[in-house]
C-alpha cells in the first residue's frame, strides 16, 4: 500500500528527472541550499552524486544551532554554575563546545540543565519550581522563534516572573542577502528552506530574484521535491529566466502564517547579531522588545557578549558560508567527528560537517 510520502520517493519519476538534470551541458553552475534540513535529506539520499558535474551544491548557514556564537555558549555554561538556575534547552545545543565546556559537561559535574522538546515546557518548570531561575536558551530561526514568542507571552500573561530567554534567534532574509551579495561565492542560485518559507511567505525571495538577481527556489524535503526544485532552478537559470518559484506550494503560502508573525513580531524585533564564523549582520537577529524585556535572560544576569575566536583550525566559518567543503577542513574525521566535536558544525543533526561525516562526501 502506497502512502502520501511514496509519492515523493517515486524512483522512476525521479530517475526522469535526473536524467534531465545529466543532460545540462550549460556553464557550471552553483546552487546553495540554504538550509541544514536540505543539507541532511540531501546528504542521507545521495542526491549530490545524481547531479553532473556542472552543477556544483554548496551549504549554507542555515543550521540554527551551527551559527550561535561560542560566547553564547559560555555565557549558558556560566550561568548554569548559579546554584538557583535551571537551565532548559533544545537537545542539539547540549554537544555544542563552548571556550571551556559544554552544557552536557556541565550537567555531568551536577549543574541543572534540562532538555525540553519545547519552550512552553520550560514555562511549566517555572511554574513548578517558583524558587528558581528558568532560562530557556532561544536558538533557533523563524521555524522555531514563534513558540519562543509564544512562551514569553504565556509567562507574562500568568505572571510567572522566575523564566526567561537567552535570545541567539536569527532570521533569514539578511544572511541570504549578505550571502547573495558576495562577489566571491558567486551564487547563481539558491535553493530556499520550505519550513522557514511557511512562516515568513515568499515576498522575500522575489525580491532576491528580482532585485539582487539570483534565481530561486522554495523546496521541501523529500527527495523529489528537491531534485524536482533543482531542476525547475537549472532550467530558469540556463532560460536566462532569473525568477523565484514556490516549489512546496503545498505547505507554503505567498504571506507564509501571518498569526506566527504576529506572535513573532509582539514579542520581538530585529537587532544585529553575530554569526557563528560569519560575523555580524545587521538586524539579522531578534531581540526582546521593550514590554518584554522582564523576561531577557542577558539583562537579567548582566550576561554581556564577547569575542571569541573559533576553535584553532576549526573552517566552520567557510563552510557555513559555502566556500569550503567539510573535507578541506585539515580535522575532519581525525580530530573532529560527531563523538568528538571540535565545531558546531559537527554537533547540530543539520550540521554540514555532521551530514558529510554520516552520508559521505
Ligand atoms: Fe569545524 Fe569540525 Fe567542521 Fe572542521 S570538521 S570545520 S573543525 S566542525
Amino acid at each position: 500500500m502506497r502512502n502520501y510520502i511514496d509519492d515523493f520517493r517515486d524512483s522512476e519519476v525521479i530517475s526522469r528527472i535526473v536524467q534531465s538534470l545529466q543532460g545540462y551541458s550549460g556553464p557550471k553552475l552553483k546552487i546553495m541550499e540554504v538550509c541544514g534540513t536540505h543539507t541532511m535529506a540531501i546528504s542521507r539520499y545521495g542526491l549530490r552524486s545524481l547531479l553532473p558535474r556542472q552543477i556544483e551544491l554548496v551549504s549554507g548557514p542555515g543550521c540554527p544551532v551551527c551559527v550561535t556564537p561560542t560566547s553564547y555558549i559560555d555565557s549558558a555554561t556560566e550561568l548554569a554554575d548559579s546554584k538557583n538556575v535551571i537551565i532548559t534547552t533544545f537537545g542539539d545545543m547540549m554537544r555544542v563546545p563552548g571556550n571551556n565546556s559544554t552544557l552536557l559537561h556541565k550537567k555531568a559535574q551536577g549543574s541543572n540543565v534540562q532538555m525540553v522538546y519545547s519552550p512552553l515546557n520550560a514555562v511549566e518548570l517555572a511554574r513548578n519550581n517558583p524558587d528558581k531561575e528558568v532560562v530557556f536558551l532561544s536558538v533557533g530561526f523563524e521555524t522555531t522563534t514563534p513558540v519562543i514568542a509564544l512562551s514569553v507571552l504565556k509567562a507574562k500573561s500568568e505572571g510567572i516572573k522566575n523564566y526567561s530567554v537567552l535570545t541567539a534567534n536569527k532570521t533569514m532574509p539578511e544572511a541570504i542577502k549578505a550571502l547573495a551579495d558576495d562577489k566571491e561565492l558567486q551564487i547563481d542560485g539558491f535553493l530556499y528552506p520550505g519550513h522557514v518559507s511557511a512562516i515568513i511567505g515568499t515576498d522575500f525571495f522575489s525580491y532576491v530574484a528580482y532585485n539582487m538577481e539570483k534565481a530561486g527556489v522554495v523546496a521541501g524535503f523529500e527527495p523529489l521535491d528537491i531534485l524536482y526544485s533543482i531542476k525547475v532552478l537549472v532550467d530558469n537559470i540556463a532560460n536566462g529566466s532569473i525568477v523565484f518559484e514556490n516549489m512546496y506550494s503545498r505547505i507554503v503560502a505567498r504571506e507564509g502564517n501571518i498569526k506566527a508573525q504576529q506572535k513573532m513580531y509582539e514579542v520581538f524585533e530585529p537587532v544585529d547579531v553575530v554569526w557563528r564564523g560569519i560575523g555580524m549582520i545587521p538586524r539579522s537577529g531578534l531581540g526582546l522588545v521593550k514590554d518584554y524585556e522582564q523576561f531577557d535572560a542577558a539583562k537579567k544576569f548582566d550576561i554581556k557578549s564577547k569575542d571569541i575566536p573559533e576553535p584553532k583550525g576549526c573552517l566552520c566559518g567557510e563552510v557555513l558560508k559555502g566556500k569550503k567543503r567539510p573535507g578541506d577542513c585539515k580535522l575532519f574525521k581525525k580530530r573532529c567527528t560527531p563523538e568528538t566535536p571540535v565545531g558546531s558544525c559537527m554537533v547540530s543533526s543539520e550540521g554540514t560537517c555532521a551530514a558529510y561525516y554520516k552520508y559521505g562526501e
